[in-house]
């Protein structure tokens, strides 16, 4: 038996949420006395690769296939059930990012496997299996069981902390069996941004709403996002309204962001936005409006204007970072 990981690789390089993975792989492993096998499609250097094994991966499985450069859910898919077939893996686990809920689903048909997205708890037991996930917009959480004998889940980011757990791992390249008709469709063009710290990698997130009241007053939302190494993002009718790019909002029908910090600054705290930040460990709200619903999920709350709050909060942070 294994607990197989699949170790997405961006442009040659791990996330942090990579190793939140093997973390959880390895405490799963610990309980069922098995090990944690990583899978990764597409070249890393072997230095790269052996980062896995600081958390715990013992195997680590290069696919090598020059074909799957191109992003195909079905022949990722195929190429990850062929690697778990191999070491006789009996849970895999993904990001629960768009690839991986875009793999693990064809993954979980394939292998006639139970699938729970969104996990966001090592399993309370391996017997049955029993995993926690969120429901209702994060209103609720579910016990989900899994009978199936292959179990696969996606691991919410930053659900589970990152543990060493060094060991020795064999690196193995694999050729996947894959065929032509596993490409429905293939991308044209990938248009990266570049020089920015992505919405759902950032550790903090500074984010802004209606409350603004324009694209030109983003400025100070920047320079605190600047100051605290943040990303910006922001509600939906600010990017309905184009005041901010579409890939910042955040919520329901945005991105779900889980940070360690969440900045909200004039949102209301709409059922919809919550939706997608109500995973970040602590909320600072500002608003005017000391009825926001906001300020009943915060962690903490100012009652301020934030034409004036800000600005003070800046200078203050500033000056927290000169050592003053
Ligand atoms: C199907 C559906 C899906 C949706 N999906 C999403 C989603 O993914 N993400 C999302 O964000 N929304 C989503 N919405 C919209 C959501 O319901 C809210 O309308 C939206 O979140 C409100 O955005 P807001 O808080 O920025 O604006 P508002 O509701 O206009 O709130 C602005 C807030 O700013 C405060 N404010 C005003 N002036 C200041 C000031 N000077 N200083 C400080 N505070 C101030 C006000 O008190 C108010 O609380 C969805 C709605 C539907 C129906």
């Amino acid at each position: 038996m294994a607990i197989l990981v699949y170790t997405e690789n961006f442009d040659g390089k791990f996330k942090k949420s990579t190793y939140e993975l093997i973390s959880y792989g390895k405490e799963i492993a610990k309980v069922e006395n098995s090990e944690v096998v990583a899978v990764t499609i597409g070249t890393v250097d072997a230095g790269v690769l052996n980062e896995l094994s600081k958390y715990g991966a013992s195997k680590i499985i290069s696919v090598k296939n020059a074909e799957l450069n191109d992003f195909s859910s079905q022949a990722h898919a195929s190429a990850i059930v062929q690697a778990a077939k191999k070491v006789n893996a009996d849970v895999v686990i993904f990001a629960n990012n768009p690839n991986g809920k875009a793999i693990s689903s064809r993954v979980a048909v394939k292998m006639d496997a139970g699938l729970v997205p969104a996990a966001v708890g090592i399993p309370s037991s391996l017997a049955p299996f029993t995993v926690r996930k969120k429901a209702f917009s994060g209103k609720a959480f579910a016990d989900m069981v899994i009978t199936s004998d292959v179990k696969v889940l996606t691991l919410t980011q930053n659900s589970f902390k990152v543990i060493e757990a060094p060991v020795t791992a064999v690196l193995e390249d694999f050729n996947a069996e894959i065929s032509a008709d596993m490409f429905g469709a293939k991308p044209v063009e990938v248009v990266k941004t570049t020089g920015k710290l992505s919405v759902t990698d950032a550790e903090i997130l500074v984010s802004g709403g209606r409350g603004l009241k324009g694209p030109e007053n983003w400025g100070m939302v920047e320079e605190m996002a600047e100051i605290l190494g943040a990303a910006t993002c922001c509600s939906r009718p600010v990017t309905d309204l184009d005041w901010r790019p579409h890939h910042e909002h955040v919520g329901q029908t945005g991105k779900v962001v889980a940070p360690n910090l969440y900045i909200a600054i004039g949102i209301s705290g709409a059922v919809q936005h919550l939706a997608g930040v109500n995973g970040s460990k602590v909320m600072v709200v500002i608003n005017t409006d000391k009825d926001a619903p906001f300020f009943e999920s915060a962690n903490y709350g100012i009652v301020g204007d934030a034409f004036d709050v800000v600005p003070k909060l800046n200078a203050a942070f500033k000056k927290f970072k000169a050592g003053n």
